[in-house]
């Protein structure tokens, strides 16, 4: 964009390319490609069934890499079975291996695992202590250069390497000026990331087949190692605020770190660590992962709706229940519109409560309607395209509604078929 007030995100940091393949499937991270989402389940990975029906509700919502846990045998056990039921209802997402302490005996001992997997994430804080760490790093990234699959080295700082920390404050203590205790940890965490990523190359993984991570908890402790790492190298980056908490604290705490990052044109990949209510649904993590890029127009994955917050013009819930409605309607339709318009991610619906800003912002959108706020004759005018096409009254406004954006759909996103 060329405007003296502003010009949206900075260039995307310059990357090498990796490639995650899942039968002939291939997403790409890094490189021009778009920042890519992914999620993590949280069943037990030994119990196929559940485990490739959450990978399923993953991938419809979004996901486009799904992580599973890879912690003992009986999971290791599990994994092509799991890829096996999930070609079996066609989903063709990729599975990354989560990997800690025994990812090299896994890796060695359940070839058919170490197979089906598209990618492993290997924490090199968790992958063993003195001489025998170097030698199960090894046998780790080996499997993945024998079965051609790209490696996630993902430091945390929960599971930091204790001996690589250690000797970093020896090395701070040498200095004149030794720096804080923050600016040491931050330090330890990218050094750790590079230097595996390096070793890696050593042993024979090409550097396209690596991708990197540095998990803190803190926003800004996110921000400035990021910052660090994208300036200390190429690889390709997921992002992810490690541990972001529940509800309302996680989404806020992830928006604020990854919009930060990706407006600087940092990450490739991202991830939202979101704790699940009790019994909630842990697709959630996904949707916030593509409102955050969608809002920050980097990416289009649903039709978004505006609306307003409402206020003491709107003594009814009928907007917000309108407003509720139509973002669902819209975010269940999409898997079967994907296939059917194209565009139809892109289209805007403005729910607006009143008559102060509701025609003038439904006008904006490619379909808004007005409400009445109290007072209001009871009409809603819709518009659509910026002009006004009718007025709803009475009590099946929502279904009305709902009916003309369905119609809207149909016409403007209808994929053109190719006669033969
Ligand atoms: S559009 Fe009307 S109802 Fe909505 S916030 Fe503004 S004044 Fe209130």
């Amino acid at each position: 964009m060329n405007s003296p007030i502003g010009s949206g995100p900075l260039a995307r940091r310059k990357s090498r390319h990796a490639v995650v393949r899942c039968g002939t499937r291939e997403i790409s991270i890094g490189g021009d490609a778009p920042v890519v989402v992914q999620s993590m389940t949280n069943t037990d990975t030994a119990d196929v069934i559940a485990t490739a029906i959450q990978v399923k509700e993953l991938a419809r919502a979004g996901s486009e890499l799904v992580r599973i846990t890879v912690n003992n045998p009986e999971a290791a056990a599990a994994v092509p079975a799991i890829r096996e039921q999930l070609d079996k209802m066609d989903i063709d997402v990729p599975l990354v291996g989560d990997f800690h302490y025994n990812g090299h005996t896994l890796l060695n001992d359940y070839p058919d695992c170490a197979k089906a997997l598209s990618k492993y994430r290997i924490n090199p804080g968790n992958v063993g202590q003195g001489a025998k760490r170097d030698t199960q790093f090894a046998q780790m990234i080996e499997a993945a250069c024998r079965y051609d699959k790209p490696v996630r080295i993902g430091v945390n700082w929960g599971s930091l390497d204790q001996a690589l920390l250690a000797r970093i404050m020896d090395e701070n203590a040498q200095r004149a000026a030794p720096w804080s205790a923050q600016a040491v940890m931050y330090e330890a965490l990218v050094t750790s990331a590079i230097e595996n990523a390096r070793r890696a190359e050593e042993i024979g993984l090409a550097g396209d087949r690596i991708i990197l991570s540095c998990k803190v908890s803190g926003v800004q402790d996110l921000i400035a190692v990021y910052r660090e790492l994208a300036r200390r190298c190429d690889y390709p980056l997921h992002l992810g605020l490690t541990e972001a908490g529940m509800g309302s604290k996680g989404i806020v705490a992830s928006t604020a770190a990854l919009s930060v990052l990706m407006q600087q044109g940092i990450g490739d990949t991202i991830r939202i660590s979101l704790t699940p209510e009790p019994g909630g649904d842990r697709t959630k993590e996904v949707v916030v992962a593509q409102e955050i890029l969608q809002t920050m127009g980097l990416r289009k994955f649903t039709p978004m709706v505006i609306a307003c917050p409402g206020c003491g013009r709107t003594t009814s819930t009928v907007f917000q229940e309108l407003a509720d409605k139509i973002q669902t309607y819209l975010r269940d339709q999409m898997p079967a519109w994907k296939t059917q318009y194209s565009g139809v991610e892109s289209m805007n619906v403005a729910v607006m409560g009143c008559i102060v800003n509701g025609p003038g912002e439904s006008k904006h959108a490619n379909i808004g309607i007005s409400l009445p706020g109290t007072g209001e004759s009871p009409a809603a005018p819709v518009f659509v395209d910026g002009q006004k096409t009718i007025t709803l009254r009475g009590e099946r406004i929502a279904e009305e509604f709902q009916a003309i954006v369905l119609d809207y759909v149909k016409t403007r996103y209808r994929k053109e078929v190719a006669i033969t």
